[in-house]
């Protein structure tokens, strides 16, 4: 060893989830749905039209991005957001990545809620912040009873919960998500005296939400300490565009200016990304139809006995197998591949196309024999 590796990262693996050449690919939740031609023509013009500008670089501050992400907020959400509330990044681990370089770090704690998205303890190693998780309860909701005890004791300068939440697809109430933001008022961390919490709701998959479902979006006029996260990756069906974003008081987007890498979204992908919003209300219409391919793969887990989580996202969380691993194995045996992922005994599918569904279930069925 010649090179001075940080102590806390030897031995690590890099994260990722397994990418397999395997027929049927059930494992990251992406929309399995590729773009429309019209939206691969319209990407294509706005990157060759940005290209003639490529010696220059980008507009730093992705103002027409923002703004275009604005509109979208409001088509889906009915929340209407300045541009100025709005901020963007090559995917929403690289937002979350920008609150922790600028309200967490040394000395600081980020807390979640367990089982959740394994990438969040990763953020906060990659940040120096300390890490601490609180249980969820038996039904993956939380213990909002333990909330304010628990939150007073460990004084975490950022809550990262995901609703709907991943890997078990629980979504918060309107009263929980309240809930979590009085709990935070006044116990940031100590070396903030008097400050609040930051709450960042990672909606990475806000769209598959059930009717009746509130975005956190309709919090934010009335809670300057919480953050919305939202991405491209999932409903949007742009999981290879890198394009995640924010919505937040203005005040705390400006801070996040400050930790940014400069020109951290390039001229391709602001156009890109852009070109893909204008086809929202057809990416959008999708959803429905994953929204029944969910109802129905929970319908057929049960009707084979298995039990399911109930799931606001585009994935089913479901189980319990003595032996998961070997059911997993099975099922990619017959070129069908799940997560092995969440508390012992489970196991994760996404969404697919409906022959995709049935290919899952098939494979599902023989593995289970
Ligand atoms: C998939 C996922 C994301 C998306 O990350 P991107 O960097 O935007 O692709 C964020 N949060 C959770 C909980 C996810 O499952």
């Amino acid at each position: 060893m010649t090179i001075p590796y940080r102590p806390a990262l030897a031995g690590l693996e890099p994260y990722g989830a397994p990418q397999l050449d395997v027929p049927v690919t059930l494992n990251v939740n992406e929309n399995p749905y590729s773009p429309s031609e019209e939206m691969i023509a319209d990407i294509a013009a706005a990157v060759a039209d940005a290209s003639r500008t490529l010696n220059r670089y980008p507009d730093r501050d992705f103002t027409a991005l923002r703004a275009d992400l604005a509109d979208y907020l409001a088509a889906e959400s009915g929340v209407r957001l300045d541009p100025q509330q709005v901020w963007a990044a090559n995917g929403s681990n690289e937002v979350m990545l920008h609150i922790l370089l600028a309200f967490a770090g040394p000395g600081r704690t980020v807390m979640s809620f367990t089982p959740t998205y394994s990438m969040y303890v990763e953020y906060a190693r990659d940040t120096f912040s300390q890490w601490e998780t609180l249980p969820r309860k038996d039904d993956f909701s939380l213990d909002l009873d333990a909330l304010p005890r628990e939150l007073a004791r460990v004084r975490p300068a950022v809550i990262l919960l995901a609703s709907p939440n991943n890997p078990t697809g629980t979504a918060l109430s309107t009263h929980e998500l309240t809930a979590v933001l009085e709990a935070a008022r006044g116990n940031g961390p100590s070396d903030a005296a008097g400050s609040d919490c930051l709450v960042v709701i990672d909606e990475a998959y806000g769209e598959f939400r059930r009717d009746g479902v509130p975005s956190a979006l309709e919090l934010l006029a009335d809670h300057d300490n919480l953050a919305v996260s939202r991405t491209m990756s999932k409903a949007f069906g742009a999981a290879g565009l890198r394009l995640g974003y924010l919505g937040a008081a203005q005040a705390l987007i400006d801070q996040l200016r400050i930790v940014r890498l400069p020109y951290h979204l390039s001229a391709v992908t602001q156009a890109a990304a852009r070109a893909a919003l204008r086809h929202s209300t057809i990416q959008l219409a999708q959803i429905a139809a994953l929204r029944d391919g969910r109802d129905m793969i929970v319908q057929r887990l049960h009707s084979l006995g298995l039990e399911t989580a109930p799931t606001d996202a585009n994935f089913v969380m479901f189980g319990t197998f003595p032996d998961r691993s070997e059911i997993f194995s099975r099922v990619l045996e017959r070129g069908v591949l799940i997560r092995e992922v969440g508390p012992a005994g489970w196991l994760r599918v996404s969404v697919g196309t409906p022959d995709e569904n049935e290919a899952f279930f098939n494979a599902l069925e023989e593995a289970m024999r």
